[in-house]
Formats: structure tokens, sequence, C-alpha cells
């Protein structure tokens, strides 16, 4: 018997977070950000669901990422948003046919000095605000000039990202959407036209134009981006189920003290589960004493300190044995978003944080 931990993903869900994104942006073309693990999810297993749900390339952020999916046997294209990290890895991207995403002077001399890159695809990354990656929208002509030596390598188009979109009002979305619609217009012809700026807040909440790549993350895995709001409320549905087990239950006539620095004491009589989940796990070590939690279908709370390996649950005034169903968040339980909240981190955080040693079981 293995530890009873497992990260439950939803195949459905994967499917109807999709056709949320394609009713969102008509007509574009769906670049499926699947980078650090699918966003905790496991890339192994989601890549291939959202693949059967019709994306048109997916989006990874290093080489090992981009080999996993090419081992998986995915042909569809994959695009490198952050490498080639060194010249090196310049041949590797192109042996595996990698979509590039050009953001700096090194990059593109990288490519000038590879006579194996004459087969060249990729982007140009543009920086409209943000200041993390890209050109400056005034090294765009020298670039174009350039790009004339190379007649052969194919330009797809612009890429840029924005700093904002999860507060849509925000004055700084316009204008960054103006600088980058200021470059997609003085683009030169030997680009392929085929731009692209959303990601999920902004396919959710900014107006068109949503170019031709649209590259949602965290919507596909049925997440909010938006403070104090669940994907639910924007018609996706969560992909996670994270569930273990009790593996041991306590009952305290009052005083007793609770785990590592004894941090919690039964003011009374009690009846205390341990649950197979600890921050080994990923589950976050400030998710002590108060955090929601469902066990055996019934809301719950989170004691003490959070183990390795082990945490403990309040089961006074529950029903519930040993060996029942623990949902410590996604489906079925407190919700990814809401947790995300009490600790005042971001949905992301938590599900990336999911560790290797919890498997992924398709659902
Ligand atoms: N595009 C780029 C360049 C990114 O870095 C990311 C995520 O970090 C995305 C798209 C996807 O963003 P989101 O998960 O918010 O949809």
């Amino acid at each position: 018997m293995s530890r009873p931990i497992v990260a439950q993903i939803s195949a459905s869900a994967l499917h109807h977070n999709v056709g949320v994104v394609r009713a969102r942006a008509p007509g574009c073309r769906i670049m499926a950000v699947v980078k650090a693990d699918a966003y905790g999810h496991g890339a192994a297993l989601c890549a291939p669901v959202l693949g059967e749900a019709g994306v048109d390339a997916f989006a990874v952020a290093s080489l090992e990422e981009a080999q996993q999916l090419r081992a998986l046997g995915l042909e569809r294209p994959i695009v490198l948003l952050e490498g080639p990290f060194a010249a090196e890895e310049v041949d590797l991207a192109l042996a595996l046919q990698l979509i590039l995403v050009v953001h700096d002077w090194r990059q593109l001399q990288w490519l000038e000095a590879r006579a194996g890159a004459a087969a060249a695809l990729f982007f140009l990354k543009v920086d409209s605000g943000m200041h993390r990656l890209g050109f400056d929208p005034s090294a765009l002509t020298e670039i174009y000039a350039r790009l004339r030596a190379f007649p052969a390598w194919r330009v797809l188009g612009l890429m840029s990202h924005l700093a904002r979109p999860d507060t849509p009002a925000d004055p700084y979305n316009q204008r960054q959407i103006n600088a980058f619609a200021a470059a997609v217009e003085g683009a030169d012809d030997r680009l392929e036209g085929q731009h692209s700026l959303v990601n999920s807040a902004a396919i959710l909440a900014l107006p068109e134009p949503h170019y031709t790549w649209v590259r949602p993350g965290l919507m596909l895995y049925g997440l909010s981006p938006f403070s104090g709001r669940d994907g639910a409320d924007l018609g996706l549905q969560a992909v996670l189920s994270w569930r273990s087990k009790l593996i041991a239950i306590h009952d305290f006539t009052g005083g007793e003290w609770l785990g590592y620095g004894a941090a919690w004491q039964a003011a009374g009589p009690r009846r205390v589960g341990v649950v197979a989940a600890g921050y080994g796990d990923g589950y976050p070590r400030g998710a002590g004493t108060g955090t929601p939690v469902q066990v055996a279908g019934q809301p719950t709370v989170t004691l003490g300190r959070v183990s390795m390996d082990m945490l403990f649950v309040d089961l006074t005034d529950l029903r519930a044995d040993l060996g029942d169903p623990v949902v410590l968040m996604g489906s079925a339980g407190p919700s990814v978003e809401s947790l995300a909240g009490r600790l005042e981190t971001i949905p992301y955080e938590l599900s990336c944080r999911i560790q290797a040693r919890v498997p992924r079981e398709r659902v």
C-alpha cells in the first residue's frame, strides 16, 4: 500500500475549460501554457488531454519541459517561452522543432551564428511595459533590418505579456495594450502577423483584440486569476481535487497538546484525525490551525502545525473513521483560490507547490 495521497485531475474539466477559452476568444489559436508541470497538475497527464481538446500549441519554460512533452509523443507545436538560455540550447531547441520566443540580443546572435538555425521559427518578444522579458519597441527597426539576412527564418509575430490584467480596470493595461498595438501596427512584412498578447486574466476580462494566439494557463486548470473570485464564478471547472485519507484518530479528554511545538491544546473533549499530507507534499506549512479542509464530505479545519508528511484535522462533531477520504483543496473541497486568499498567496503558487511524490491520477 502506498501513501493514500493523490492529486486527481479531471479530464472533463480540462475539456470544459478549453471550451471557455474558445468562447472568450473565438477564432483565436490556443497556446496552452503547461510550464511548471502544468501548474503542478502534472504535464504528462494534462497535456495529452489538452491536445485531445484541440489546443493548437503548448507553451513551456524550458527545454526539459519541451522534451517531456515530445517524449509523450505529442506532435503539436511547442513554444519555448523563455529559453534558449545558452548558445548550445539553440541546436537542441531546433532539433525538437520548438517555436522560440526571441527576447534579447544574445538569443538573436546565437541564431545568426548557427548555420543549423536556417529553419528557425520564432516570435519576437516586445516589452510593452512589464519590463521582464522583451525588446524595447525602439529596437524593432534594427531587428527587422537584421532579419533580412536570414530569409529562411519564419517569424510568426510579436509577443508581449501584461503586468496587471488581474485588475482589469487598471489604466496600466491600456497603456500596455496601446504600446503593443503600436508595435503591431509598425510590424515588418517579414512577420507572419500571428501576434500574441493575452493570458487568462486578459482573455477573461479585457476587451479585444486578442490577436492570433491566446496564451491561457491558469484558467485551463479551472482557477481564477482574480482575487476574491473562484473559477466557478467565471464558468470554469476546477481540474484538481487534492485528496488523502485519515491514517490515525485520537480521542482527547481535554488538555492534550498536539504535534510539533505542541502548538494546539484540546480545550475539552475533542476528536482529532491525522491525515497523510504535509509540507513535503507541497501542502503549505502556513495552513496550520483553522484552515478549511473536507473530511468524509464534511467541512472542518486543520489543527496544530503541519508536519512534513502529516497534518491534523478536527473530527469533533464529524462522522469520520479511519481510512475516510480527505480533500485538501480543489474540487469537492475548499477551493484553491479561497485557500490562496487565506494564505495571502495566489492559486498559481499553491498548485505549483504540489510535489512530484504526489501521484497525479486522471479521473
Ligand atoms: N504567457 C506568459 C509569457 C506567461 O509567463 C504566462 C504565465 O506565467 C502565461 C502566458 C499564462 O498566464 P496565465 O496562467 O495567467 O494564464
